[in-house]
C-alpha cells in the first residue's frame, strides 16, 4: 500500500514539473527580452561612445541609466558630479577588519584629517558586511580624498579601499564582485579611462605597497566593460 502511495506521488510530481517547465521557460524568455530591451539603449550608448573621439561634458544631474552598478550600497552614490575625476585608486586597508565609521574615527584620531580619507570602502565581513559598498562623505560631497599622497590623484582620484591586508591575504569574492561593479559605474558615469586605474603603489611605488601582492590585477582588469 506505501508503496503505491509512493508511486502515485512520484507520478503527480513528475506530471506537475512537466506542466510548469514550459510554462517556466516562456516566462524567462519574456524576462529576457524585457531586459534586453532596457539595455538596447545602454549597449548604443555604449557604440557611440567607443566611436566617439573625445569625452564627454561634466554632468550635473544623476544618470539616466548605467549598465551595471554594485548590488548593495550604503550611501548615496548617484550624487551630480562636481569635480572632474581622472582616475582611480584601488588601496587595501592592511588591516583584518574594517569599515567607513573605524576608518572615519582612525583617520580623524590620528590623522587629524577631516574624515575618512578614501571615497568607497568595501566590507570583508569584518566590521563591515562582505561585499557591501560604503560611500563616504568624500564622494557624497565631491570633496578630494586622502589616500594617495599625492597632489594629483587626491584631487582628481577616486580612492576606493577594500578592507583586509591583501599582502597576506586574498579580498573576499563578494569584494571583487562589488569592486568591478563599482569601476565599472564610475568608468561610465566619470568617463575614466581603463588605463586611469591604478594601484596606490602605482603613484608611489617606494612608500607602499598598497593594495597587496595579492590584489588580483589580471582578474580585475578582465571584468572591467571598458
Ligand atoms: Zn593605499
Amino acid at each position: 500500500m506505501r508503496r503505491w502511495v509512493a508511486v502515485l506521488v512520484s507520478v503527480t510530481m513528475a506530471l506537475a514539473l512537466s506542466c510548469s517547465t514550459p510554462e517556466k521557460a516562456g516566462e524567462r524568455q519574456a524576462a529576457r527580452q524585457e531586459l534586453e530591451a532596457v539595455d538596447a539603449p545602454a549597449r548604443q550608448r555604449q557604440q557611440q561612445q567607443s566611436s566617439a573621439p573625445m569625452r564627454r561634458p561634466l554632468t550635473t544631474s544623476a544618470p539616466e541609466f548605467s549598465p551595471r552598478r554594485p548590488a548593495r550600497v550604503c550611501g548615496n552614490l548617484d550624487v551630480p558630479l562636481r569635480r572632474r575625476w581622472k582616475y582611480i585608486v584601488i588601496h587595501h586597508s592592511g588591516t583584518e577588519a574594517g569599515s567607513r565609521a573605524a576608518f572615519d574615527r582612525f583617520h580623524r584620531e590620528e590623522r587629524g584629517w577631516e574624515g575618512v580619507g578614501y571615497n568607497f570602502v568595501i566590507g570583508n565581513g569584518q566590521g563591515a558586511a562582505d561585499g557591501l559598498v560604503e560611500v563616504t562623505f568624500r564622494w557624497e560631497r565631491q570633496m578630494q580624498g586622502a589616500h594617495a599622497s599625492d597632489r594629483e590623484y587626491n584631487e582628481h582620484g577616486i580612492g576606493i579601499c577594500l578592507v583586509g591586508d591583501l599582502e597576506s591575504g586574498h579580498p573576499t569574492a563578494a569584494q571583487m564582485e562589488a569592486l568591478v561593479g563599482l569601476v565599472n559605474y564610475l568608468q561610465e558615469r566619470c568617463d575614466i579611462p581603463t588605463e586611469h586605474i591604478v594601484g596606490h603603489r602605482h603613484i608611489r611605488p617606494r612608500g607602499t605597497r598598497c593594495p597587496g601582492r595579492n590584489f588580483p590585477w589580471y582578474e580585475f582588469y578582465s571584468r572591467l566593460n571598458r
